[in-house]
């Protein structure tokens, strides 16, 4: 090869690179829930990198480490979830100044605040707020293609508005009945079904890696013994002996035990999580106004 075509191939190739860089958009996802609604709103312009996905890992004990930092160093939307779910993306972020990357909280956005339950995204007005805020910031960082950003948004939310249509059928129903749970994961959903939700403090000890106090335990078994809850959450991301004791409880008593994660399963889109979820507890529920 002449010399003088190797050296323009030197020139053009880290251009080309540059312009192949510039063609998608990367956006991080602190949860790997907010990364895939990215994603289909995104479609073939967006690079979406989830830094919480893996489903036998308890998020509540994630430590960002220095590849977390390089993640975001490119990122030009990161998203994630705040209410305290994720602090380490909050300091992550306050320690790069000067950058111009848009930023999405979704706790922010549906007004909640550290204390509040964090599980946001088993809120079923979340995510279509959320979808509009990631839209948003893909058509300002990539006008050009505003109409196919706004036609997968579109997409999206007609998609989940059929999880809407589950959680009115399932509230139609079974609204009043009561329920329990290891931890605080389905307590949005919950409320949204109308459902009574027993055994919170026991379930905050948990969620904080804290033990629960004996009381909280006594009244827990004996709402399982006496068959109070119609159903028994538990987090299948966290393994805990007190928590295997009482599923077992649980079940000799007859009482339906429906298992929900904190991050999203592998292969599965967001509406498609959730429906499942949600088809779980209609069948645990058993017939309508029972
Ligand atoms: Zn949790």
């Amino acid at each position: 090869m002449p010399k003088g075509l190797l050296a323009i191939l030197a020139l053009a190739l880290p251009l080309l690179g540059g312009s192949a860089r510039a063609a998608t958009i990367t956006v991080v996802a602190a949860e790997n829930f907010y990364g895939d609604i990215a994603r289909q709103i995104g479609g073939d312009r967006v690079v979406v990198d989830s830094i919480l996905s893996n489903p036998n890992q308890d998020p509540h004990l994630f430590e960002a480490s220095p590849s977390t930092a390089r993640a975001l160093a490119d990122a030009r939307v990161v998203i994630y979830n705040g209410v305290d779910y994720d602090p380490w993306m909050v300091r992550l972020l306050g320690a790069d100044d000067g950058t111009t990357r848009r930023v999405i909280v979704a706790g922010d956005l549906v007004h909640r605040r550290p204390g509040d339950n964090p599980h946001i995204w088993y809120d079923p007005a979340t995510m279509p707020i959320v979808a509009r805020a990631i839209a948003t910031a893909l058509i300002a960082e990539d006008p050009g293609h505003r109409a196919d950003y706004a036609r997968r948004l579109d997409a999206v939310l007609a998609s989940l508005e059929a999880i809407d249509g589950e959680v009115n059928g399932i509230r139609a129903g079974h609204a009043g009945a009561t329920v329990t749970a290891s931890e605080p994961v389905f307590g949005y959903m919950a409320t949204a079904l109308g459902l009574q939700m027993r055994d919170s403090r026991f379930q905050l000890s948990i969620m904080n890696d804290t033990e629960p106090s004996a009381s909280d335990v006594a009244a827990f078994e004996e709402g399982l013994r006496d068959r109070k809850a119609k159903i028994m959450f538990f987090n299948n991301q966290v393994v805990d002996p007190t928590v295997m004791r009482l599923l077992g409880l649980a079940r000799k008593a007859g009482i339906p035990v429906v298992g929900v994660s904190e991050l999203e399963p592998l292969d599965t889109p967001y509406q498609a999580w959730m429906l499942g979820t949600l088809q779980a507890v209609d069948a645990a529920l058993g017939p309508p106004g029972k």
